[in-house]
């Protein structure tokens, strides 16, 4: 476990003091510290699974019933975990007045179980904790899709409108991403004087630009990853250390 250089949550301190108005963005790894694996650290979701595109979902039952089967698989991991230090850090910061909004790449609803109002957490690849009606736009809680499904692997159906594409509420790669998250995402990125994304490879599309839109709209931009991303040149601030103890000394919380 590498820390982050004391200087470097120095002066991540200092920019939160002199910042008004701040926008946090998150990946995946904000939530390893949680036990919920990232995608492309090694071990990672992506050495495991190949992603299912949106088309093969729509395209072939088999390829909705693996969905489900994975679904439920990691699903133990994902209803049990908690927000950690890092999460609490982003929550405190919200709670001062001084973070406007949280843009998450996130589907596991812990910064809204770090006590962020739902309002202020923008969900840009949606929410993997309820199932959505591809057909008539029906929420779906997944307890009962679940306990049918560990059964005999009975395919969900939705109650409203009889439609058979039910999925979980997240965006796979090839879907489109949602229009009033995107757009709110936008607007709180040129809106804040200090933009910082913690914890995502920031290679995924279009979600990987709003850092880069931050900063050549004026923003200061910082980045927190364990490794070194794709965008540090844009960045003011590159700091290379894990999110929870740095985020949580920076904020002097615990
Ligand atoms: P990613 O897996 O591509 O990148 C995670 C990044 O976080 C890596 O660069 C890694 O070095 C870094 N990291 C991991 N743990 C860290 C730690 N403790 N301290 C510091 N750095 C750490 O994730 P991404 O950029 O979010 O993109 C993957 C996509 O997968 C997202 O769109 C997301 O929707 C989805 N996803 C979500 C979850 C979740 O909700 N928790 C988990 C896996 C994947
Ligand atoms: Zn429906």
């Amino acid at each position: 476990m590498a820390f982050a250089d004391k200087d470097d949550v120095r002066r991540l301190a200092d920019l939160l003091e002199a910042a008004e108005s701040v926008v946090i963005f998150t990946g995946a790894g904000i939530s390893t510290e949680s036990g919920i694996p990232d995608f492309r650290s090694p071990g990672g979701l992506w050495t495991k699974y190949k992603p299912i595109d949106f088309s093969d979902f729509m395209a072939s039952e088999e390829m909705r019933r693996e969905s489900w089967r994975r679904k439920f698989a990691m699903d133990r991991t994902m209803t049990t975990a908690e927000p950690n230090r890092g999460h609490r850090a982003v929550a405190r910061l919200v709670d001062t007045g001084k973070v406007s909004a949280v843009i998450t790449q996130n589907i596991d609803g812990l910064h809204q179980a770090s006590g962020i109002p739902d309002m202020q957490v923008i969900e840009l690849h949606g929410n993997a904790t309820y199932a959505k009606c591809l057909g008539c736009g029906l929420r779906h809680e997944l307890d009962p899709i679940k306990e049918a499904f560990l059964v005999d692997e009975a395919m969900p159906v939705c109650t409203g409108c009889g439609s058979e594409f039910m999925k979980t509420a997240t965006i796979s790669f090839g879907q489109s991403m949602p229009e009033a998250e995107m757009a709110r995402a936008q607007r709180e990125t040129l809106a804040c004087d200090l933009f910082i994304a913690i914890g995502s490879s920031l290679v995924v599309y279009p979600a990987a630009g709003f850092p880069v839109m931050a900063k050549q709209n004026g923003s200061g931009m910082v980045i927190l990853n364990r490794e070194p991303t794709d965008l540090d040149q844009y960045a003011d601030l590159v700091i290379n250390g894990e999110i929870g103890p740095t985020l949580g000394d920076a904020v002097a919380v615990n």
